[in-house]
């Protein structure tokens, strides 16, 4: 067992922390207040590769493994978790296609998403189909050489911008998992439209999106994963890689609190009352510890978890552990950190008022807490049925 970064791990790390801290920090508050995506974040984001850090070195990419691209990611999330967003959606949607798609589609698509030409949002949830994903409607329909597809999507991420999405569908008469599929479907497809939803709480410099497709049709060709009424394969293959989506958001919570557990520290060693800092106050130091302890387990648990994926072991029940500590940790202690501040954390001038609203989504998006901890139960009976009466 090694705890250890490697060199190579340590150089990648500050590489992208310097960058996060040198560049991008200054800015992160103004993609929130002007709900703008940051496009030069991106840019410089492509130019340095990290948009390919995870995809295969014949497609243009980096080749890196999970932990490696975590590391990037976690440095990002630090200090703005909208460009941290951008790093890891860009490694999600390539990723499946890189594991399932035709030779052909590889070839054409994936060295313009590692280079940033190209960005495909995933468009699963549906307005009755949220946490039971199998409950999706749109359909997909074989016509010749062509798919038919008729639905909506709600909550896209990235969907007003993406030039393609990754559609989860329904093909033939089925219900449940069976029949479900995933195919490609390029924004300028006629019947496609996108309607941005409005009020959003936190990572205002994204849009979640309703998504229409009607009677769109796509090349059978841009099929990813067939479905097929008679099994589930189409909607299972897919879904082995969000294990590490998974543990991804454990990670981007994990460098929120971090970040706000640096500012608080930084903070308290400057902030006087009562003619003491509040660094030397034993109940705020307590808190602190409490803070610390909190995103250290938090750490293990999500690169333990990674490690295993990158093995070629993964551990679903450690990935939804990982993602429910880590996200839920996130909000204690990014609101434990602001506490830190008075009043004045209270207010948008510091950055601790967008962390606390930014982090709340990752415990809703990528599978609620409440369904991760069904997925931990169900590995916890599981094991308990499968043990001999002896
Ligand atoms: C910011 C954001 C970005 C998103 N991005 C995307 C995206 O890019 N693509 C995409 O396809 N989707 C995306 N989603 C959708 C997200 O995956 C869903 O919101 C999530 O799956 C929950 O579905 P729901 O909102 O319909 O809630 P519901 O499923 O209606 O759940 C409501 C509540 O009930 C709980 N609950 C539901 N079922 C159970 C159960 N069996 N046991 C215990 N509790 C349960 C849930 O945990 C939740 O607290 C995004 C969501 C958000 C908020």
């Amino acid at each position: 067992m090694d705890f250890e970064l490697n060199d190579e791990q340590r150089q990648l790390r500050d590489a992208a922390r310097k960058l996060a801290q040198g560049e991008f920090r200054a800015r992160a508050a103004r993609w929130d207040r002007e709900e703008l995506f940051p496009e030069e974040n991106k840019h410089r984001l492509a130019e340095l590769g990290y948009l390919g850090l995870s995809m295969d070195r014949e497609y243009g990419g980096s080749g890196a493994g999970l932990v490696d691209t975590y590391l990037v990611i976690e440095e990002l999330a630090k200090v703005d978790l909208l460009t941290a967003m951008i790093v890891h959606d860009q490694n999600v949607s390539p990723r499946i296609i890189a594991n399932h798609g035709s030779i052909e589609m590889k070839r054409r698509l994936l060295p313009r998403f590692v280079s940033g030409e190209l960005e495909c949002s995933i468009a699963w949830t549906e307005p009755q189909a949220g946490s039971d994903g199998t409950a999706i409607r749109t359909s997909a329909v074989r016509d010749g050489d062509e798919v038919v597809i008729n639905g909506s999507k709600i909550f896209t991420t990235f969907g007003d911008r993406a030039d393609m999405h990754l559609v989860y569908a329904r093909f033939g008469k089925s219900s449940g998992a069976r029949g479900i599929g995933t195919v490609i479907v390029e924004c300028d497809r006629p019947g496609f439209t996108v309607k941005k939803l409005e009020g959003k709480m936190g990572v205002r410099g994204a849009a979640e999106n309703e998504l229409f497709f009607d009677n769109v049709r796509v090349p059978a060709a841009n099929i990813v994963t067939a479905g097929d009424p008679a099994n589930s394969a189409g909607f299972v293959r897919p879904l082995t890689l969000y294990n590490g989506t998974r543990v991804g958001m454990g990670v981007m919570a994990l460098g929120v609190a971090e970040g706000a557990f640096d500012l608080a520290r930084e903070y308290m060693t400057v902030r006087e009352q009562f003619g003491q800092k509040l660094a030397e106050m034993q109940g705020l130091r307590r808190m602190m510890a409490d803070a610390l302890i909190e995103i250290e387990a938090a750490r293990c648990l999500c690169y333990k978890a990674l490690a295993l994926i990158d093995a070629g072991r993964p551990d679903p029940a450690l990935c939804s552990i990982a993602k429910v500590f880590a996200t839920e940790m996130a909000q204690r202690v990014t609101v434990q950190c602001q506490q830190m501040f008075g009043g004045y954390g209270y207010f948008g001038s510091l950055p601790l008022e967008r962390m606390v609203r930014d982090v709340r989504m990752l415990t809703l998006t990528g599978g609620t807490t409440q369904t991760q901890k069904n997925n931990i139960a169900n590995h916890i009976f599981d094991i308990q049925s499968s043990r001999s009466p002896s």
